[in-house]
């Protein structure tokens, strides 16, 4: 938006005059105000990409070979003059279609609610304090804090700009990260040239600013260009592609064998034209898995629902098989392996190491020297260390609730705490020193500096970062009130000897600046700084990544830890994990000597990368598909994204990740927590287990409806199940019994095998034998029950009725079957069912008892009452099948196991 009596562009005039212009201020905009101009501007969304209206989803169910063959059939039964089949056909063919429009929608929300939880946050100053909120509620005239790996929420006027770097690919199509400033531009500068513009949309790939915001939504630059940037959903993964070309294919081939069937009935076995017509629709509708895809989709949706319950976001769908198959986790240590909650629990100076105490982040603590307590205001070393800790800083300390809480980095945010400890006045430290420039962290150089004058003109210049990484930056060391020569060996013993403990090693430095200097590039930090001391660190392992590392091992899954810390604080962090190979480690500097054709082997020995920087991920990554696994990598920062997108899975950070991380991975962690990318493992195989036994439930049913058709026509004997009568089984089970295995609990023994072989295809061998097998059974069942009751002296109609039954009782008991898949089902467990396969029994047989009894349905579909000796004859030969059934199961494990002792 432009104030009406704004002429220059924004690109082209003062900070000052912007947020003058914008009529806010350094502190931001009130909290009163900030509503007003929500209302007043509305909320800052792009377009979203047009959602297919309910109309158009509804038509697109009957988009469907399967459907045109049907209505094809109700128009030709309708000219044979079978008024009450075409009917039920056209009814049945609008139910199925209302069916699948219910359930696609039901995925598609699940898959649309899981998108909104991740929706961008912006931070923004607003009556000066520094929050949080969703992008969307930012307004113009809002003070936004823009860093490293952040999306641009808005188009901003930047003012304090740090070492800002921007990708503005999307924009302008220049993939070189421009270098922003805060200087106006000419007022004719190209978008490109507006160095003191932060457009919306685009990537911060390096540094810090902030900026006011000038334009929101549609009136943003990318706005303008184009309302639809975010990707649609797609509800496609491999396996249902694959499942796609299989069922053309099935449908070819089938059509091609109704054809051949037709005409063997007509000329072989002369069948009456409408009577064989009409058994060739019943065998097409028999064999076509029309229900399989929708239940799979939703098998996927209710997975991802799972799974976002469980606090993993699955961003990309095909996610949720490749979890399944996954043999290596990579995971980052600090938070996600550990609380990253940090304390200061030692600090060493040049002669000396002290121990801190206290828990948490509560200022409240004791400092010691070899067990004895001592003041820390008589240790003049020891409070310049702990000052340029505060200094050297972004984060802040606050109480909150009668709580101690940090904003900011939690390393950072520990040295604030151990300055409070201290007993020094932070607010006055800080005022004493203010600010003038800094060089953020990067876990690419490691280390952070700030520049500081006082009020009487001195000059400072303050560093932290990793000891190895400052010792080369030094050239002298405090001691005591004179600058002595580096002792570069007590330093790296000392380092040594607190990241043995599990520490985290951080240390200090500083030096002074030039007179009247403002601004601190890194060829200031390069040499000549005085090594003050070092900080340890603790940050206690997740307990339940402790359990979660374990249940990895019995999975099959090698877990390595990646981190930017010490050799000695990740080794001795890992043991604490119970990592396999915890002492195995390698650091970055190892891994870059070692050649490609080597590092496969050396990383799968290896559980511990140290001193590693983003670049190295990548690496890790590649070195481990080479060798074939299938690889889970998690990362936060912008340097992550490659490695992200290059593992099979790429697992971002939800709480402490960047939104560039999150978009170039598959999935995101709501908590951070290693435990939760075991529980999306396990939930992964899961869902492909559920995807399996629904494919193996349906297939069977299909396969021994069309063998029933064809046999009979072979034969040349009365059809015992006719088409409509299939149209109904398929119907009423495909929306209740196969739509239960979509909420399968996992089996007991899921995370105790081996994972899936990656390449490893859904319609396996044993998958097949398994259809041809079922699919026999129940056509031997179906043709005996048939042929006895007209044994019996039932009528056809009768005798038909009885089929239909038997079909569906036998569907039922195959559902206990198949929810084991090769274990046995007559368990406690497995006979008690679950909630959903209760209910689906219970609504299946509810329909039964009317299709079987309701003189309307009686009419409609051909079909008598049933006495209780034939109901009862039905469900033996059911349990009868069930028991073949868990014998073939039976077998199958006894050979498996008799190959592999072998
Ligand atoms: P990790 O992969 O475990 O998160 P990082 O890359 O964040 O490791 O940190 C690596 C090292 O950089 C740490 O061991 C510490 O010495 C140093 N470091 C970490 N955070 C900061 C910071 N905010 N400022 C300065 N140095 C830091
Ligand atoms: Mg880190």
């Amino acid at each position: 938006m432009c104030a009406p009596s704004q002429k220059r562009p924004w690109h082209a005039i003062s900070v000052t005059e912007v947020i003058a212009a914008q009529d806010s201020g350094l502190n931001g905009l009130s909290t009163a105000e900030s509503e007003r101009r929500l209302i007043a501007f509305g909320q800052n969304l792009l377009l979203q990409p047009k959602r297919r209206g309910a109309l158009s989803r509804f038509l697109a169910q009957f988009n469907n070979l399967l459907i045109y063959v049907l209505l094809g059939a109700a128009l030709v039964t309708a000219a044979l003059g079978h008024w009450i089949d075409a009917q039920v056909i056209l009814a049945v063919v609008l139910i199925n279609a209302a069916i699948g429009f219910v359930q696609e929608g039901k995925a598609e929300r699940a898959l649309e609610a899981i998108r909104s939880m991740l929706a961008p946050a912006a931070s923004v100053i607003r009556s000066g304090a520094r929050i949080t909120i969703p992008a969307k509620d930012l307004v113009p005239g809002d003070v936004v804090l823009i860093e490293a790996g952040d999306r641009v929420p808005a188009d901003l006027r930047l003012f304090d700009l740090q070492g800002l770097k921007v990708d503005e690919s999307v924009l302008t199509g220049e993939s070189v990260p421009v270098a922003k400033d805060t200087e106006a531009v000419a007022e004719t500068a190209t978008l490109g040239d507006r160095l003191s513009m932060a457009f919306s949309g685009t990537l911060v790939t390096y540094g810090q600013a902030r900026g006011v915001v000038v334009a929101t939504a549609g009136h943003t630059e990318i706005g303008r260009i184009s309302g639809m940037l975010t990707e649609v959903t797609t509800l496609q993964t491999p396996l249902l592609s694959q499942m796609a070309v299989f069922a053309k294919w099935l449908t070819a081939g089938i059509l091609t064998l109704a054809a051949m069937v037709l005409a063997f009935g007509l000329l072989v076995r002369d069948y009456g034209f409408s009577e064989i017509f009409m058994a060739v629709v019943g065998l097409s509708v028999a064999a076509i898995p029309e229900g399989l895809p929708a239940i799979l989709t939703i098998t996927l949706a209710i997975g991802v629902q799972g799974m976002a319950r469980r606090k993993a976001i699955v961003r990309r769908l095909p996610a949720i098989e490749t979890l399944g198959s996954v043999s290596v986790i990579c995971s980052d240590k600090t938070g996600t392996l550990t609380r990253n909650e940090m304390t200061v629990a030692s600090i060493a100076t040049e002669r000396r190491i002290f121990d801190v105490s206290g828990v948490g982040y509560a200022p409240q603590g004791r400092f010691s020297l070899e067990g004895a307590d001592i003041d820390p205001q008589a240790y003049p070393l020891l409070r310049e260390v702990c000052l340029a800790g505060l200094l050297c800083n972004d984060a802040e300390l606050r109480e909150a609730d009668g709580r101690w809480v940090i904003d900011g980095d939690p390393t950072e945010g520990a040295l604030v705490v151990a300055a409070a400890k201290t007993g020094s006045d932070l607010g006055f430290e800080r005022r004493t020193w203010p600010r003038r420039d800094a060089i953020p962290f990067d876990s690419q150089h490691r280390f952070m500096a700030s520049l500081h004058h006082d009020h009487e003109g001195h000059v400072r210049i303050v560093v932290k970062g990793a000891p190895e990484r400052l010792l080369e930056m030094c050239s002298w060391q405090r001691n005591g009130d004179e600058d002595g020569a580096l002792d570069q060996r007590y330093w790296s013993e000392t380092a040594e000897k607190i990241a043995a403990r599990g520490q985290r090693v951080l240390a200090v430095a500083a030096k002074p600046g030039r007179d009247s200097q403002i601004d601190l590039k890194f060829g200031d930090v390069e040499d000549g700084l005085t090594f003050l001391g070092l900080f340890g660190l603790i940050d206690p392992p997740r307990e339940e990544a402790i359990a979660a590392v374990a249940n990895c091992r019995a999975a099959g899954i090698a877990v390595k830890m990646i981190t930017g810390d010490h050799a000695g604080t990740a080794v001795a962090v890992a043991r604490q994990l119970g990592l396999e190979n915890a002492d195995a480690v390698l650091t970055g500097a190892e891994l870059d000597a070692i050649s490609d054709e080597n590092l496969g082997r050396r990383v799968y020995e290896t559980a511990v990368f140290a001193r590693t920087s983003p670049a190295h991920k990548l690496r890790l990554v590649e070195a481990l598909q080479s060798e074939g696994g299938v690889v889970a990598m998690t990362g936060d920062g912008v340097n992550d994204a490659p490695a992200l997108k290059r593992a099979d899975v790429g697992i971002a950070m939800g709480l402490n990740g960047s939104e560039a991380a999150k978009e170039a991975a598959e999935m995101v962690l709501a908590d951070d927590n290693f435990a939760t990318i075991a529980d999306a493992v396990s939930e992964g195989r899961r869902v492909y287990d559920n995807l399996k036994k629904a494919i193996l439930f349906i297939l069977p049913t299909n396969g021994a409806e069309a063998c029933v058709l064809i046999g009979a026509i072979l034969l040349g004997s009365t059809l015992p199940i006719t088409a409509v009568q299939i149209l109904w089984v398929n119907m009423v089970t495909a929306v209740t019994l196969a739509l239960a295995l979509a909420f399968e609990p996992a089996e007991a023994n899921i995370m105790e095998r081996p994972p899936r072989p990656a390449k490893e295809a859904i319609l396996s061998p044993f998958l097949l034998w398994r259809t041809v097998f079922v699919s026999l059974l129940f056509t031997g069942a179906i043709f005996s029950e048939f042929i006895f009751a007209q044994s019996q002296g039932a009528s056809v109609e009768q005798a038909r009725g009885i089929a239909v039954n038997t079909l569906v009782v036998l569907e039922i008991f195959y559902l206990f079957s198949v929810r084991y898949l090769k274990g046995p089902s007559i368990t406690w467990r497995g006979v008690i069912g679950t909630p959903a396969v209760l209910i689906a029994v219970g609504v299946v047989i509810a329909l039964q008892v009317l299709f079987t009894y309701l003189p309307f349905m009686q009419l409609l579909f051909g079909v008598r009452s049933l006495d209780l000796l034939q109901g009862l004859q039905i469900i033996a030969i059911g349990v009868a099948v069930l028991l073949v059934l868990e014998l073939e199961k039976w077998g199958y494990r006894a050979v498996m196991n008799a190959v592999q002792r072998r």
